[in-house]
C-alpha cells in the first residue's frame, strides 16, 4: 500500500525538488528543519499524493489513508504525551496545506484543532482561563469559517455584540467570562447556519479539516492564483497537522514573521515584525500593527537571544534569505516555517552579490539566484525628485514594494480587474483597507497597490513583492469610505477615479499625476551582470530604431544591434510626405524623384545609429511593412496631401482605396516590395553604405548588416544579395572608401525554414523574426490573436501566449531545421532572433540550446536576456550536457 502519511521526523530527504513534489514544500521545509535540529513542534505530513487520490476517487479518502493517519496521530500523541482534545493535557494541532510551490494565502488552514466543551476546560486549568477561551472562540470562528463554510463576518457580528454589550472596543479588553459568551453565541450561529451543532469530537474535526485543505485545492482563489503563476494545477496539497504552540498565552507568549534579510532591500539586518500575546494569522491579516522584531528584546531577552542564534543557523544552512515563522510560549520558542524568501529585484541582486562576498555562494550560484524576470523591477520607474518638491503629499506609508505608479484611484479588485479586461491600456491603483487573497486578480490587474493598514509582512506587502508591482502598505493617513468612493488623507479628499501616484521605494503617495524617470543601474547589478557575462556564450543584441534607444542599450550592454527597422523613420512628420509621395508616385521615375528626397534623411538616421553602436554590428532591416499602412487615413490629412501634391482628392483617395489589401499581413510587403520596386531598395542601401563611409571617416566605426524581411523563396534572397552588392560597390567606388558588411536574411516563414540550405546559399545571417514565424506557422493573426488565446490558455490548450513564450514544439521545431540546413551549407552562418522571444528568459534559453549565436530584444530587456543566457549556459552546464553547439563563438 501506498505510504501517505510521515512524521516529519521520518523523511531523511531534505528539503529536494523532489521531496517538496511529495510533501509540498512546507512539509519538506518542515521535515528539514526538524532534521537540523531547530525547535520545531512535532508532527506529520500526509502526501500531496493523497490529494491526487482524493481527485480522482471523487473527493474521497484513499484506501489506508485513514488507517495511516490515525496511526501517525497515535505516534504524536505518544511522543507529546497528551490527547488530542481529551484529558488533562489535551493536545491541539494546526492542520495546514502546502503545495510543492508556497501558495501564501491562497489554500486553507485550521488553528487549535481538538478544542471542545470538555479539552477548554483542561486547558484552562493548565494555562489560564483567558487564553484557552480565546483559543476556542477562534477555532469555532476558524472551523466555522473555512471547513463549515458560515461567513467569517457572521462571526464577526457575534463577536460585535459581546464587545458593544461590555462597551468595550478591543477584542483584547474581554476577559474569559466575555469570551465563554462568544463561544457560546459562535455555537448557536453553527446550529442555525447549518442545522446541526458545531463538531465536538476531535478526530471528526480532524478528518473534516484534512477535507476542507484538499478542498482548498481547487477553490476559485487558488485556481486564479496558480494560473497567474503558471503552476502546475495537477500537484495537489499536501496536508500538515503539527502540535499547536500558543503565542496567545499571556505576555511571555507572542508571534512573528521574519526575514534573515531585509526582503524588500536586500540589507543583513532583522528584518521582521512581532505581536506579543497573539497568535500567528494576526500578523498576515494586518489586523494589529505589529512591531519591529529586534523590539522583542525588550519585551523577552531569552527569547530574542534564541532568535538570533535562529538567523545565524538559517542562513548557514539554506545559504539564501529566509522567511520564517515563529511563535513563543511561555518563553520558549518555536519555529513553525522558514522558506526561501519572496524578494524584490533590487533584493534579490543584492543578496546575490553580498553572499558570494560572505563566501555563502559561488557567483554561478549567485546568477542563479536571480530570475531573469525580477530585474524588470529594478528597471523600474521612481518620482522625478524634482517633481516631488511640489507635489501635493497624501500621506506615507510602509516602503513595501519599490518602484513609482501613477493611476486612476479604484477600490475594489472587481472593478479593477474589470476595467483592464476592457481596457488592457488603463493604469490604477487599487486602494484598500488591507488586502486578502481573493484580491489577488485585480492586485495583478492594477499597476500599483496603496493599503490604508498592515505592515511590511501583511498580504499586500508580499504579494505585490512577489508580483513587482510597486506597493505602499500601512498608511494610516488614509481613511477610506468605499462605499462613497472616496478616501481623505490629511485633510484632503480623493475620489474614485482621481489619479494618484505612489512611490513604493519611500512609502509616500502624491495626489495627482507626476512625471516618471527610468532608473540607473550600477554597484550590485554591475558586479552581476559581469558574473552573467563570464558564462554566458550567446550574444545578446538590441532592437533598436534610433541612436537614443541604441545608447540606452549600449548601456545595458548590447553587443549590437539586431534590428532596426527603417520604418519607424518614416513616420517622422519631416519625412512623411516625401514616402507618401514615393507610394503615390505614378511610376518608377516619379517614385526616384520621392527617394531623392528620403535619402538624405536615412542616412543621417544610419549615421547616428552606427555611431552610437560603433565598432559594433547594427543589422538594418529593409522596407518592411505594406505601403498603404504609410497613406492618411483622416480627411483633414487627406485633403492636405492632395494639395500637396497636386492632384485631385477623388483621384488620392481612389489611388489609396486601390492599395487597400484584404490580408496585409500575407499581402505585398517585406522583400516582395524590394523585387517590385527595387529601387525602393536600392536608395536604403545606398543610404546605409554612404552612413558607414561617412562615420568611418570621422574615426569611429560601423559595421553593417544588411537584412531582408519576409523572404520565402531562394530566389528572392538571390535578387537582392546583388541588389546590395551591386549598389554597395557602386557607392563604394564613388566614395573611394571600403565597407565590410554582411547580406543576411529575416527567417519569418515556414518555408523559408524549411529550404534554409538553398537561402544560406545567398546568406551570411539568419535571424527569426518570430513574431511573424509564430503568426504564420499557427495561422494565427498577430494583431487578433488577443481575442482567442487568453481562452486557450484558460481551456489549458496551450500553457503561454506564443507570441510571448517561444514555441518550442512547432516554431522551435523550424528553428531546429533552419539551423540545422543553414549550418551544413554555410558552417559559419551567423544565427539569430530579434522577435519579441529575444528577450522572455524561456525563449532565450531555447535559444541557448539551439546554438543560436546571438538574441536581439527591446533595450530594456537586454539585461534579462543577458542574465538568461547566463543561467541556460549554467544549466546546461550543471546537467552535464555540452550542447548542441558549444563550440559556437559568441558573436
Ligand atoms: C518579427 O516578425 O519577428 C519581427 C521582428 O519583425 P516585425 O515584428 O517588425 O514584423
Ligand atoms: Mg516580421
Amino acid at each position: 500500500m501506498e505510504k501517505y502519511v510521515f512524521m516529519f521526523s521520518e523523511t531523511k530527504e531534505g528539503n529536494t525538488e523532489k521531496a517538496q513534489f511529495v510533501l509540498g514544500n512546507k512539509g519538506a521545509q518542515l521535515s528539514e528543519m526538524t532534521t537540523l535540529g531547530l525547535p520545531v513542534p512535532s508532527g506529520f505530513t500526509i502526501t500531496t499524493g493523497a490529494c491526487r487520490e482524493y481527485y480522482t476517487a471523487g473527493k474521497k479518502w484513499p484506501n489506508g489513508l485513514e488507517e495511516q493517519v490515525k496511526k501517525k496521530l497515535a505516534e504524536l500523541e505518544k511522543k507529546m504525551e497528551k490527547q488530542l482534545g481529551k484529558g488533562g493535557n489535551p493536545l491541539f494541532v494546526s492542520v495546514r496545506s502546502g503545495s510543492y510551490v508556497s501558495m501564501p494565502g491562497m489554500m486553507d488552514t485550521v488553528l487549535n484543532l481538538g478544542m471542545n466543551d470538555e479539552s477548554v476546560v483542561a486547558f484552562a486549568k493548565k494555562t489560564n482561563e483567558r487564553a484557552a477561551w480565546d483559543s476556542y472562540r477562534r477555532f469555532i470562528n476558524m472551523f466555522g469559517d473555512v471547513v463549515m463554510e458560515i461567513s467569517h463576518s457572521k462571526f464577526e457580528e457575534v463577536l460585535d455584540r459581546v464587545k458593544k454589550e461590555k462597551g468595550v472596543k478591543l477584542d483584547t479588553e474581554l476577559n474569559a467570562a466575555d469570551l465563554k459568551k462568544v463561544v457560546d453565541g459562535y455555537k448557536k450561529l453553527v446550529q442555525k447556519e447549518k442545522g446541526k451543532s458545531f463538531p465536538q469530537d476531535a478526530w471528526q474535526q480532524l478528518r473534516m479539516s484534512i477535507d476542507a485543505v484538499f478542498g482548498s485545492w481547487n477553490s476559485a482563489r487558488a485556481v486564479a492564483y496558480r494560473r497567474i503563476n503558471k503552476l502546475r494545477d495537477d500537484a495537489g496539497t499536501a496536508v500538515n497537522v503539527q502540535a499547536m504552540v500558543f503565542g496567545n498565552m499571556g505576555d511571555e507568549s507572542g508571534t512573528g514573521v521574519s526575514f534573515t534579510r531585509n526582503p524588500a532591500t536586500g540589507k543583513k539586518e532583522h528584518y521582521g515584525e512581532f505581536l506579543q500575546n497573539a497568535q500567528g494569522e494576526d500578523v498576515v491579516a494586518g489586523i494589529r500593527t505589529p512591531r519591529p522584531v529586534d523590539e522583542l528584546k525588550k519585551v523577552s531577552p531569552k527569547v530574542y537571544a534564541d532568535l538570533l542564534k535562529i538567523y545565524e543557523k538559517l542562513e548557514k544552512h539554506y545559504r539564501d534569505l529566509q522567511d520564517f515563522e515563529f511563535t513563543y510560549e511561555d518563553g520558549k520558542l518555536y519555529m513553525l516555517q522558514t522558506r526561501a524568501g519572496k524578494r524584490t529585484g533590487k533584493a534579490a541582486v543584492k543578496i546575490a552579490v553580498d553572499m558570494v562576498k560572505e563566501g555563502l555562494i559561488s557567483r554561478e550560484e549567485a546568477v542563479m539566484r536571480v530570475d531573469p524576470k525580477q530585474l524588470d523591477q529594478l528597471l523600474h520607474k521612481q518620482i522625478d525628485p524634482a517633481e516631488k518638491k511640489k507635489a501635493a503629499l497624501l500621506g506615507k506609508g510602509i516602503d513595501a514594494s519599490p518602484g513609482a505608479a501613477v493611476g486612476k484611484v479604484v477600490f475594489t479588485a472587481e472593478e479593477a480587474k474589470e476595467m483592464v479586461e476592457k481596457n488592457p491600456n488603463e493604469k490604477l491603483i487599487l486602494v484598500r483597507n488591507e488586502t486578502s487573497p481573493e484580491d489577488i486578480e485585480g492586485m495583478n490587474a492594477a499597476a500599483g497597490i496603496l493599503t490604508a493598514r498592515g505592515g511590511s509582512t501583511s498580504h499586500a506587502s508580499v504579494v505585490a513583492r512577489g508580483m513587482g508591482k510597486p506597493c505602499v502598505a500601512g498608511c494610516s493617513d488614509l481613511s477610506i469610505n468605499e462605499k462613497a468612493g472616496t478616501f481623505t488623507a490629511r485633510g484632503n479628499t480623493v475620489k474614485e477615479g482621481d489619479v494618484i501616484t505612489i512611490d513604493g521605494s519611500t512609502g509616500e503617495v502624491f495626489f495627482g499625476e507626476m512625471k516618471l524617470i527610468e532608473p540607473e543601474m550600477s554597484g550590485d547589478f554591475g558586479t552581476l551582470m559581469q558574473w552573467a557575462d563570464s558564462v554566458r556564450r550567446l550574444g545578446v543584441r538590441t532592437n533598436a530604431d534610433t541612436p537614443n534607444d541604441a545608447k540606452i542599450a549600449r548601456n545595458f550592454g548590447a553587443e549590437g544591434i539586431g534590428l532596426c527597422r527603417t520604418e519607424h523613420m518614416f513616420f517622422e512628420e519631416k519625412r512623411i510626405m516625401a514616402v507618401r509621395e514615393m507610394i503615390l508616385a505614378a511610376d518608377e521615375k516619379g517614385r526616384r524623384r520621392a527617394l531623392e528626397k528620403i535619402l538624405p534623411f536615412q542616412r543621417d538616421d544610419f549615421i547616428g545609429i552606427f555611431e552610437a553602436m560603433t565598432g559594433l554590428p547594427v543589422t538594418i532591416r529593409l522596407l518592411d511593412p505594406p505601403l498603404h499602412e504609410f497613406l492618411p487615413t483622416g480627411d483633414k490629412e487627406i485633403s492636405a496631401l492632395a494639395v500637396d501634391m497636386k492632384i485631385s482628392e477623388e483621384m488620392l483617395r481612389s489611388k489609396i482605396e486601390s492599395m487597400k489589401e484584404i490580408n496585409p499581413m500575407l499581402g505585398f510587403r517585406g522583400v516582395r516590395l524590394g523585387i517590385v520596386y527595387p529601387e525602393i531598395n536600392e536608395t536604403q542601401v545606398r543610404a546605409i553604405f554612404e552612413a558607414a563611409i561617412e562615420v568611418n571617416k570621422g574615426g569611429k566605426n560601423a559595421v553593417p548588416e544588411i537584412m531582408i524581411p519576409v523572404v520565402g523563396k531562394m530566389e528572392e534572397m538571390k535578387i537582392m544579395k546583388e541588389l546590395i552588392d551591386r549598389i554597395g560597390k557602386q557607392v563604394m567606388e564613388e566614395k573611394k572608401a571600403k565597407v565590410a558588411y554582411k547580406t543576411g536574411v529575416m527567417m519569418e516563414l515556414p518555408r523559408a525554414c524549411l529550404t534554409a540550405d538553398e537561402i544560406a546559399e545567398h546568406a551570411e545571417f539568419f535571424s527569426f523574426g518570430t513574431n511573424d514565424l509564430t503568426q504564420t506557422t499557427y495561422g494565427y493573426s498577430r494583431d487578433d490573436a488577443g481575442k482567442f488565446i487568453p481562452a486557450y490558455i484558460e481551456k489549458g490548450l496551450m500553457k503561454d501566449d506564443p507570441f510571448q513564450v517561444l514555441d518550442r514544439v512547432g516554431v522551435g521545431e523550424l528553428i531546429r531545421i533552419s539551423v540545422e540546413k543553414g549550418r551544413k551549407v554555410r558552417k559559419d552562418l551567423k544565427i539569430g532572433i530579434c522577435g519579441e522571444h529575444g528577450g522572455e528568459p524561456s525563449s532565450v534559453e531555447f535559444c541557448h540550446s539551439e546554438g543560436l549565436n546571438y538574441v536581439s530584444c527591446s533595450p530594456f530587456r537586454v539585461p534579462i536576456a543577458r542574465l538568461a543566457a547566463a543561467r541556460a549556459a549554467l544549466k546546461e552546464k550543471s546537467a552535464g550536457k555540452k550542447g548542441k553547439a558549444a563550440a559556437i563563438k559568441k558573436k
